[in-house]
């Protein structure tokens, strides 16, 4: 069967404008006041999931939306929320998103609060990890709008110290996620405690069953926004390094000075991967650090930040850590483990290619990693580049000293793959050790003359 045009699906109810035709913020009819947001966010046109999202979601329908991740879908309900919310009493608690990674919760609200900068509507962000009290205090002052995660809210509906009953918009965010980490069961609880009437909206990369039952649940009569077909972002570029596993550190750190990156997010399998990873690359010089569960909220904001903001150009991460991560300029992402699904991959992939930059995904892979490209090459629709990198020794011998990562190697079965890592709300427990006195690796060489290989990803 022939899938749905990437537009609005139920398009007799839906004043998306027709394909083609030119389509301007200016077309929503948005207060100025949010308008003012947009241009000072510098976004000049609106990005397809808004073209087709915003006016659904204006006319006050639920609306289910598949967008992929960077592809501006905050914004897509932010303005019509912020729009609706306008009019209304103010320190009213109206609006709620759930999301499920702190990470996550914070970047919602900056969108919400950089777009609605003279609309003047209050935007407290819910999740663990860190004190209730403040966030107890800042409901009690009233708020406009909530970006919680859901464990934490639901601390707070148990202990009485939110009130909820006026709520009229609920977003469920990154829903396919919530479902990774086992939040389904809190975010039903959440709903049962909400207005009947109300409107809602469910956004999610990818449409597991499970999410397709909630969706059921929850959303009345939707207008389904589907933009893209699941697949990780066509703005990326991706290739394959098939590599030996005790190879791969020695690869990844030839492959950084032989490419030319801006800022490089790689991921691994599991926390303490990317702890030693990050940590061996700014041994190797690099500016880089790692993003985990088991750092404190403060210690992620500050690894987070420092990659925004340049200070680290290398991040290593773990899947649920970089949920979230919105960083524009990332150059690169690099699978230095393959994700356990294609749905991880898309997620991976979309934090490079954000906002139609172009980037790319390389991964590196093992022989046991074959079925897993295959199901990814599925989702893409079409066999990876496989890439050598010229000089490199693919035959060297494990080191005789601790082999990199000998500590943590995969079962060689390849079907037992580990659990995510994360706690609820990516809860965390110890302090992390930072590098901060790196110098810059050396910049590009020669990794344009790197050979393709044939498509199999056996290395010998
Ligand atoms: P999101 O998918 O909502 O996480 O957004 C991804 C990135 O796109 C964020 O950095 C947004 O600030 C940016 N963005 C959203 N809408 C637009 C737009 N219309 N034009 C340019 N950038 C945008």
């Amino acid at each position: 069967m022939k899938e749905p045009p990437a537009d609005c699906l139920r398009a007799s109810s839906c004043r998306a404008p027709a394909q083609g035709a030119h389509v301007t913020f200016d077309s929503f009819h948005l207060d100025p006041r949010l308008t003012a947001g947009i241009v000072s966010c510098g976004y000049t046109t609106p990005t397809p999931i808004q073209e087709k999202g915003i006016p659904p979601v204006m006319e006050g329908h639920d609306v289910m939306g598949l967008a992929q991740t960077g592809t501006g879908k905050t914004a897509a309900y932010a303005l019509p929320i912020m729009e609706r919310l306008l009019t209304g009493p103010r320190g009213s608690l109206r609006a709620l998103v759930v999301a499920p990674t702190r990470e996550l919760a914070e970047q919602i609200a900056e969108d919400f609060r950089d777009l609605g900068r003279k609309a003047r509507l209050t935007v407290l962000t819910i999740y663990g990890g860190v004190g209730i009290n403040p966030q107890i205090d800042a409901l009690r002052r009233g708020v406009d709008i909530v970006i919680a995660c859901p464990g934490r809210l639901l601390d707070h509906i148990s202990q009485g110290t939110v009130d909820l009953t006026k709520i009229q918009v609920l977003v469920l965010d990154e829903a396919d996620m919530m479902l990774d980490m086992g939040f389904l069961p809190d975010v039903r609880r959440i709903i049962k405690n909400l207005p009947a009437q109300r409107q809602n909206l469910l956004y999610s990369a990818t449409m597991p069953e499970d999410i397709r039952h909630l969706a059921d649940a929850i959303l009345h009569d939707p207008v389904t926004v589907q933009i893209g077909h699941s697949a990780p972002v066509e703005t990326v570029s991706h290739a394959l390094y098939p590599v030996p596993q005790h190879l791969k550190t020695p690869l990844l750190i030839e492959l950084l000075k032989h490419t030319d990156t801006e800022s490089v997010l790689i991921f691994t399998r599991t926390k303490h991967r990317a702890k030693k990873l990050g940590e061996k690359l700014a041994n190797e010089g690099y500016r880089a650090t790692s993003l985990q569960g088991n750092l404190s909220q403060r210690a992620r904001q500050a690894a987070l930040g420092g990659f925004r903001d340049g200070r680290y150009k290398v991040l290593v991460a773990t899947d649920i850590a970089a949920r979230g991560i919105d960083v524009t300029q990332i150059s690169h992402v690099i699978n230095y483990d393959i994700p356990d699904t294609t749905d991880a991959y898309t997620h991976r992939i979309g934090r490079t290619g954000r906002a139609l930059h172009s980037g790319d995904a390389f991964t590196l892979v093992t022989e046991e990693d074959t079925i897993l490209v295959r199901d990814i090459e599925k989702v893409l629709g079409t066999p990876i580049e496989r890439r050598t990198l010229s000089g490199f020794d693919y035959k060297a011998p494990a080191p005789k000293r601790e082999t990199e990562f000998a500590w943590d190697h995969r079962p060689s079965t390849g079907s037992s793959r580990p659990q995510r890592s994360a706690g609820r709300d990516g809860q965390s427990t110890s302090a992390p050790k930072h590098h901060e006195n790196n110098v810059n690796p050396p910049k590009s060489l020669n990794h344009r003359s790197e050979s393709r290989r044939p498509a199999n990803i056996r290395t010998s």
